[in-house]
């Protein structure tokens, strides 16, 4: 990186817009320009525009009174301006500024109104926010970047805090005191917040109680109001269920009646006709049944009678002609003698001879044995003989089987007739069992009916208890649902799916508990509950923040300790390389002698930048801590020195020179503004002076206001800078040549 240009417009002396170009020819990028010029024409002017642009905030450090001191104030040939302008241009092709550009330009435009605006690349920033940037890439406003024109020594004037300012900027602390400062800034502002809020949280607090305790209260009778409500549901479901199962009961019982009834009534009327299966005048019907049938039975008794005396008759007329032939056939016993029985044996011979080949027959066998009885007997019987008789024999036969004949008929008959009879009686008997069985029968159906009427009596009795029943259950039912619409935007079915078991005098219980309980905290007005709610949530936002504080102060102070730390370190490296470099520098400078710087401890202010910022309110008090100062000890070749007062002009020029030179080589700062700080030097010195800074100038670019030559004959870039009869600076560039010809 390296300091391009600058432009200059209406600021002090430079009425028109004035160009000083640093960037050199060939390779050279730093290298050392030359603003040469009479008294007055406009140098130091260049070094305070640089010093303004990169965000001067003291207008004494500008040589000013006002702030509108640095706008041209005009002159006898030209008017003032209203507003003045600087710019200076960086390479930044090294990103060195943290920022995605090759060319960064600051500006600074300032109004006589007092209007005041920063700008990189343009854009409007914050002072802060430059000065950040610019110490990213080592520039700062203060110290060793800009050392004008008798402020050489100030490093030797300043106290030893003070001057451990210029160690912070050469040991690269600035931007982490910065930070640190800020950090600091942010603690402070986060106590207080801290504060603030604790202190809102106790005011809170004793309120938040109270009304925690109250809305404690109303969320008590809230739930209690939704466990009766949740009870009433149950209670209303219980009874609705219950109903509506005795209902169901009812109408099934009811059912069941009617149809016992309808049954018993089929019965009865099933009975009645059983009934009149039995009735007298069945019976009577039958009885005249019966009347005929033993009517028939006398007409067959009579008939009886007539065939027995018939047969009677007949029975006497047989016998007479049985005793008649038995007269006719009276036979005559005679002895068995041989004649007898062999004439009987011939028969027999006889017969078998014809039954030869054949079977016995059984006649003869019974003939053989009626022989051999008679044979035993000594005699046997004969019948009469003569025609006569067998005349009259055969008559008489002949009649005797026809009365036979007859006789058989009547017997027939008569046997027939009592067969009839028995029938007759038969059916007489079944007839007047059937009637005993009806009677009885009779009897018992009657028994039955009345059974079956007095069952239909009780039913009917019982039905009309089951209807009365009915009806009240259905003005139960409708009441219920009517109370569950009113109570319960008519949600039945929710309720129907309530399951309890619970019975209705529990419920109604429990409802009277909650509606005791609701007694008890029923005068806190509801509002609470969100005035509570409210504040609760305010409270616990405060709590928030401040634990979010508590935790922001824990890790800024985190970071300070950190930084600090690091400062520590760096300064201490920086202390201990710059005392060494100022030792060098100085018996280089005075060719011999010793010089050291020394840190003493003091108690004091931290941050000499704190003037950088806008609106410093910075709490000093809370800002003390203790710290460290930086004592100069110097003493030229054979001289003895005591303090830095003892030291004559140029001495002391020498001293801070090479103080300058100790902190520059330590951190060389990408560019310096010296403004005739060798001015009291004699030329050997000026020469050596010259030397040293063309040897640091490999490092830094350096801007020199000068009247010395031999500083100008190190130059790779001069300027020249007059003001004539106009009264504004105006800026030419003189030819090396020319200087180094020992024209100036
Ligand atoms: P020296 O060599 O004596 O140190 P110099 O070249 O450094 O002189 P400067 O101090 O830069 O001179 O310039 C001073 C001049 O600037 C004065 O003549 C002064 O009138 C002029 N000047 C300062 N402020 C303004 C301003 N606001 N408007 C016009 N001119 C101004």
């Amino acid at each position: 990186m390296f300091l391009q240009k600058i432009e200059i417009s209406g600021f002090k002396s430079f009425a028109k817009k004035t160009i000083l170009d640093f960037s050199g020819k060939g390779d050279s990028k730093n290298g050392v320009t030359c603003v040469v010029g009479p008294n007055g024409s406009g140098k130091s002017n260049v070094s305070d525009a640089l010093r303004w642009v990169i965000g001067e905030k003291s207008i004494k450090n500008l040589r000013g009174n006002k702030k509108e001191d640095v706008i041209f104030a005009g002159s006898s040939s030209k008017a003032k301006l209203g507003c003045a302008q600087v710019s200076v241009f960086f390479d930044n092709s090294n990103k060195q500024f943290d920022i995605d550009y090759n060319q960064v330009v600051i500006t600074r435009k300032v109004y006589r109104d007092g209007e005041n605006n920063y700008l990189i690349n343009n854009s409007k920033v914050k002072l802060f926010d430059l000065i950040s940037l610019l110490s990213q890439a080592g520039i700062g406003h203060g110290n060793y970047t800009i050392v004008n024109q008798g402020m050489t020594d100030k490093i030797l004037l300043s106290s030893p805090l003070e001057r451990m300012s210029f160690l912070e900027d050469a040991a690269g602390v600035k931007d982490i005191q910065l930070k640190k400062i800020k950090s600091l800034r942010r603690m402070k502002k986060t106590k207080e917040n801290i504060k603030k809020i604790e202190s809102l949280m106790r005011e809170i607090e004793p309120e938040l109680r109270v009304l925690k305790i109250q809305a404690r209260k109303i969320e008590k009778s809230q739930k209690i109001r939704k466990k009766l409500f949740e009870k009433r549901k149950e209670y209303f479901a219980v009874k609705l269920n219950g109903i509506e199962k005795s209902q169901k009961k009812n109408d099934l019982e009811l059912k069941k009646i009617e149809n016992q009834i309808l049954i018993n009534q089929e019965l009865i009327n099933k009975l009645q006709f059983d009934l009149e299966k039995t009735s007298n005048d069945c019976i009577n019907k039958q009885n005249k049944k019966i009347e005929e049938i033993e009517k028939e039975k006398r007409d067959l008794e009579n008939n009886r009678y007539e065939l027995e005396r018939i047969g009677f008759k007949k029975e006497i007329e047989l016998k007479s002609l049985v005793e008649k032939i038995k007269e006719l056939d009276k036979e005559e016993v005679v002895l068995v003698d041989r004649t007898y029985i062999l004439s009987k044996l011939e028969s027999f011979k006889e017969e078998l001879s014809k039954l030869e080949g054949k079977p016995v027959g059984k006649k003869i066998i019974s003939r053989i044995r009626n022989l051999l009885v008679e044979i035993q007997a000594g005699k046997t019987v004969k019948k009469k003989a003569g025609k006569e008789v067998d005349a009259k024999k055969k008559v008489l036969r002949k009649d005797l089987e026809k009365l036979k004949k007859e006789a058989e008929v009547n017997a027939d008959e008569i046997g027939n007739c009592k067969k009839l009879i028995i029938k007759k009686n038969q059916q007489i008997q079944k007839i007047n069992q059937e009637n005993r069985k009806k009677q009885e029968s009779h009897l018992e159906i009657k028994d039955k009916i009345r059974r079956e009427q007095f069952e239909i009596e009780k039913a009917d009795k019982y039905k009309k208890h089951l209807k009365l029943e009915q009806n009240k259950l259905k003005q139960g039912q409708k009441d219920i649902l009517e109370d569950i619409k009113n109570n319960f935007n008519g949600k039945i079915d929710d309720l129907r799916k309530i399951f309890s078991n619970k019975n209705l005098d529990d419920l109604k219980m429990e409802i009277e508990k909650f509606n005791w309980q609701l007694e008890q905290v029923k005068e806190i007005d509801n509002s609470v509950v969100e005035e509570s709610r409210e504040l609760q949530e305010k409270y616990d936002f405060l709590k928030k923040e401040s634990k979010d504080l508590k935790l922001t102060l824990r890790e800024l102070e985190e970071i300070i300790i950190e930084m600090e730390k690091t400062i520590k370190i760096k300064m201490k490296k920086a202390f201990q390389a710059i005392g060494k470099e100022f030792s060098d520098y100085f018996k280089l400078m005075f060719q011999g002698g010793s010089a050291e710087l020394e840190r003493i401890k003091i108690n004091s202010l931290v941050g000499e930048n704190k003037n950088i910022f806008e609106d410093d309110d910075l709490d000093k008090e809370n800002e003390k801590e203790f710290n460290y100062g930086l004592e100069i000890k110097v003493n030229p070749p054979g001289k003895k020195i005591n303090n830095l007062n003892m030291l004559s002009g140029g001495e002391r020029t020498l001293t801070s020179i090479a103080l300058l030179f100790a902190l520059i080589s330590y951190n060389p700062p990408p560019f310096a503004f010296l403004d005739e700080i060798e001015a009291n030097l004699d030329e050997s010195n000026a020469n050596k002076f010259s030397r040293i800074l063309k040897k640091l100038s490999n490092k830094t670019q350096f801007i020199l206001a000068t009247h010395s030559r031999e500083v100008m004959r190190i130059a790779d870039i001069l300027y020249g800078i007059t003001m004539d009869k106009d009264s504004y600076s105006k800026v030419f560039s003189v030819r090396l040549e020319q200087v180094k010809q020992g024209w100036v």
